[in-house]
């Protein structure tokens, strides 16, 4: 290698990656036909398994014998594929979350029956408007927002909408003790201690809006938190019957993560150096010493490390699993058994989970280059034909490596892992894909591909832009067919068999 430090022990932090995103990476040739026929970058999705991902929550459902509907979050990804292969799922067990206007159309357009649609997020008057015109579900954020949406209904001749309340801002019905757990504070809902203010608002709009239930949507990985929020939303239901109202659906929103990496120990090994690295008992492991949240000072280590934690023992429907075993804060019995007790149906929405393991970005290898001196551990520049709008693991904390795909086999002799810098497409300095060194088993070409796995969650299309006339990503849909794969453009695809179509 000759410049930078020498890599003698790479910190690895390789993805989890579980059939069929596994067997489409061992398919290096068919993913570089891809990108020389579309381009870099190019997401790759994978529609059969966010159907099989809806199906294992529903098994969690099942094991705790509760009924209700499991909500894809929209806003997780843009593309149709995803939202056309869940429109030919059982419409009883699977339904969509949308939070804007554009959204609510794309479900309806993709063949969710209105239904099987729940509209979440900050709303505009149109979207509130064709919402309740198309007879979707509105989950509704304030009191202004219920009135809003009454007017609408009564301006307009409106079918009677069903009404969710979101609540947030939970603390702990355990006030003997004096211990009170408040869950973080929220832009969105209404605060649980103002229900009742609330109930009133509903009570005065009855033609308008028929109350089904209550949600709450807590972007934490913590699951005390999650539990308390549950437990008062029974609890909330159970007043709301007593006074005359008849809601039956309790919506924990979503938030049940995605393990990216697979082993425990690389991640464990990866943030202990990161944290002696910034305290600088071993060469830096980041772009000029960034430290993602820590920071040395006078030799004492402060701040907090502000990263996702990519190794997760467990998530996805294990998460909702574990969260439904859990004894309710104050009643004591497990919340699943809680709901069954009450027959309340359990609505969850979840997004990054549910696209999990879906999906790949591409991006073709432009320039290696040594890099210069004081920029950070990595011995070589990688240049890379996509930008970190393309990518954004790193603009949601989420360290992973990119899997490396060679244009050509072998020719690899003598070399061994190294630490690189990924830089993007962009003329700005601070294009990085990710400011930490990222470790390869070996120095990738010019030509090559680095396969960024499981970016199908926020990572793909969320922040992407065409800054520079810069290409915004193609993306197609590939289904496994026998030995190979087939593939079309996402907005080709339908979940029905054509003949010569991409569906097999
Ligand atoms: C973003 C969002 C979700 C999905 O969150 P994930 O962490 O992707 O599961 C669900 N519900 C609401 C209301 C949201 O805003």
């Amino acid at each position: 290698m000759g410049e930078g430090p020498c890599v003698a022990v790479p910190l690895y932090l390789q993805p989890r990656l579980e059939p069929p995103l596994a067997s489409l990476l061992d398919d290096p040739l068919f993913l570089h036909s891809l990108v020389d026929a579309l381009g870099s970058p190019l997401n790759v999705l994978l529609p059969d398994r966010i159907a099989e991902n809806a199906e294992r929550f529903r098994s969690v459902y099942r094991k705790h014998h509760l009924t209700g509907r499991v909500f894809f979050a929209h806003k997780a990804n843009r593309s149709s594929a995803f939202v056309r292969r869940l429109a030919a799922t059982d419409p009883a067990e699977v339904g969509v979350d949308v939070a804007s206007l554009g959204e609510l159309q794309h479900a309806l357009g993709a063949g969710f029956t209105p239904g099987r649609v729940m509209a979440t997020g900050p709303k505009t008057p149109e979207f509130l408007w064709l919402a309740a015109r198309a007879g979707a579900a509105v989950n509704v954020d304030s009191s202004a927002e219920l009135g809003q949406l009454a007017d609408l209904v009564r301006k307009y001749a409106l079918p009677r909408v069903e009404v969710l309340l979101r609540l947030s801002e939970f603390v702990s019905a355990d006030a003997g003790t004096g211990v009170k757990v408040l869950s973080r504070s929220s832009r969105f809902g209404s605060p649980a201690g103002e229900v009742s203010a609330l109930l009133d608002t509903v009570e005065r709009h009855r033609d308008a809006v028929e109350l089904i239930g209550f949600a709450y949507h807590l972007d934490t990985t913590g699951l005390a938190e999650k539990a308390l929020a549950l437990e008062r939303c029974v609890m909330v239901m159970d007043e709301c019957h007593a006074m005359g109202f008849a809601p039956r659906v309790i919506d924990i929103g979503g938030g049940f993560g995605v393990g990216y990496v697979a082993d425990a120990g690389q991640w464990e090994r990866y943030t202990t150096e990161l944290t002696n690295a910034v305290l600088g008992t071993r060469p830096a492991l980041t772009w000029q010493g960034h430290g993602y949240g820590l920071r040395n000072e006078g030799g004492t280590l402060r701040g907090a490390l502000g990263l996702y934690p990519a190794h997760r023992p467990s998530a996805g429907p294990g998460y909702l699993d574990e969260l439904l075993s859990l004894p309710a804060p104050s009643l004591g019995r497990p919340l699943g058994t809680l709901l069954l007790e009450h027959l309340y149906e359990l609505y969850t929405e979840p997004g990054r989970a549910l696209v999990d393991q879906c999906g790949l970005t591409l991006a073709r290898v432009l320039d290696v280059r040594p890099a210069g001196a004081g920029t950070g551990s990595g011995g070589h520049l990688v240049r890379l034909g996509l930008n970190a709008g393309d990518v954004s693991l790193e603009e949601h904390g989420v360290l992973v490596d990119p899997v490396l795909l060679p244009r050509t086999e072998g020719g690899d002799e003598g070399e061994g892992p190294v630490g690189v810098h990924l830089v993007g497409n962009l003329c700005l300095e601070g294009d990085l894909i990710t400011r930490r060194t990222v470790f390869l088993p070996r120095l990738p070409r010019i030509g090559d591909l680095l396969a960024f796995a499981n970016t199908a969650g926020y990572a793909m299309d969320f922040h992407a832009h065409s800054a520079q006339r810069q290409p915004v990503a193609r993306t197609v849909a590939v289904l496994r067919d026998g030995g190979s794969w087939r593939w079309c453009l996402d907005e080709e695809y339908w979940p029905i068999t054509t003949p010569g179509g991409p569906v097999s």
